[in-house]
């Protein structure tokens, strides 16, 4: 099953909304990653200015000090940054500070020395930078500062055509395929899983047939909806009257479609409220922050809404309306809106009933 499931969204190209979701997501669960990897290339980066600071008798100047309040101001804000597109600009202002503080950095080390310390900085950097939650032409412009800034060709005494300059040159395109190459998998395989798992969530909790929530949403979104709300909410019981005369003189496809149509309804005249299909041609509505008199005006609405639908194979519904009182209960009170549409049945039926005590004795 898993492995259809993977196939279908293998061969899917992911929507633009879900991929900027995605985008989102992965940042936010990122955050403190890429706090941390700021505030370690600032700790590798000043090391590195003390150990050339003052193993170069330059001391530690202005600049090292302006390079370290730049930097950390940028984390700070990093702290702050809540959208995903944002920090593919912060990461990338911190990029050209850092690679600028590096390159002035290795400039006071000796020059035979600067290209392969230049080389392990944009390593080191573009390796970072592969892993870090951005989008391709953020992580392509980090690309570009960093053999901007870090160029081994640049303020060194590389001669272009000794065997040092190829050996460099290859290891530059090699270093560069490698990162492109993980960044663009890693990317891929982590969208591909988000999707995925959107794809498995959507069908653990969206009914197949009618396309709106099923049991399982409804008891883990109403519960934590009821938890949260004063007591005295209402919530509703939903069941289609004489269902199974439609399914044996019309035939079962013909049920599916009227299923789909009260759900329509349920759908169309409840937003803001949590509704679910719970099962056969059962729905329940949780109503949060409505009154009595509120709750009673919604349901008899539904009632008369379905009710003068007169599509192919009309019907009506029965509703049994009950209050959850401090400290009931979800399961408790699906038990007495049942016991409210059952009272709703044995009535009449196309009507709604509100649960009382007298029902529940009955
Ligand atoms: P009442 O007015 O008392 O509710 O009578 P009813 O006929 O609606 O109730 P009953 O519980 O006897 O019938 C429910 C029927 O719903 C039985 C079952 O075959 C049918 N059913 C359950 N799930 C589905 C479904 O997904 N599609 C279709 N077409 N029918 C379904
Ligand atoms: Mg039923
Ligand atoms: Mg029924």
């Amino acid at each position: 099953m898993f492995k259809t499931i993977e196939e279908h969204v293998r061969k899917q190209v992911a929507p633009a909304a879900l991929r900027a979701e995605f985008r989102q997501h992965e940042f936010e669960l990122m955050r403190p990653f890429c706090q941390l990897i700021f505030c370690c290339s600032i700790g590798i980066w000043l090391i590195f200015d003390l150990i050339v600071s003052y193993l170069g008798n330059q001391g530690f100047t202005w600049l090292s000090g302006l390079f370290m309040g730049l930097l950390g101001c940028i984390t700070v804000v990093l702290g702050f940054t809540r959208k995903s597109h944002h920090f593919d600009v912060l990461n990338l202002l911190f990029i050209a500070v850092i690679t600028l503080g590096m390159r002035l950095v290795i400039e006071g080390i000796p020059i035979a020395l600067r290209p392969v310390w230049l080389v392990l900085g944009v390593s080191t950097v573009l390796y970072s930078v592969s892993v870090l939650p951005v989008r391709r032409w953020s992580f392509f412009c980090a690309m570009a500062i960093c053999w901007a800034m870090l160029n081994p060709f640049y303020g060194t005494n590389i001669d272009l055509d000794d065997l040092e300059a190829a050996m460099l040159l290859s290891y530059a395109v090699f270093l560069s395929g490698l990162v492109i190459y993980s960044y663009l998998r890693i990317r891929q395989a982590k969208l591909h899983n988000f999707y995925m798992s959107k794809v498995l969530l959507e069908q653990a909790y969206v009914d197949v047939l009618t396309e709106i929530p099923n049991r399982r949403s409804f008891m883990a979104k109403a519960e934590r909806q009821l938890q949260q709300a004063p007591p005295g909410q209402f919530l509703a019981m939903i069941d289609i009257d004489n269902f199974k005369k439609v399914n044996d003189q019309f035939g079962h496809d013909s049920g599916d479609e009227v299923l789909k149509r009260v759900a329509g309804h349920i759908k169309a005249s409840m937003a803001g409220f949590e509704f679910a299909r719970l099962g056969g041609e059962e729905f329940a509505i949780f109503f949060q922050g409505l009154d009595q008199q509120a709750a009673e005006r919604q349901v008899a609405a539904l009632c008369k809404r379905v009710r003068e639908d007169l599509g192919a194979h009309p019907v009506t519904i029965s509703i049994g309306l009950a209050q959850v009182n401090g400290g009931d209960s979800l399961s408790l009170a699906l038990v007495r809106a049942d016991q409210a549409l059952y009272e709703a049945k044995h009535t009449g039926k196309d009507r709604f009933v509100l649960w009382t005590a007298q029902l529940g004795g009955a």
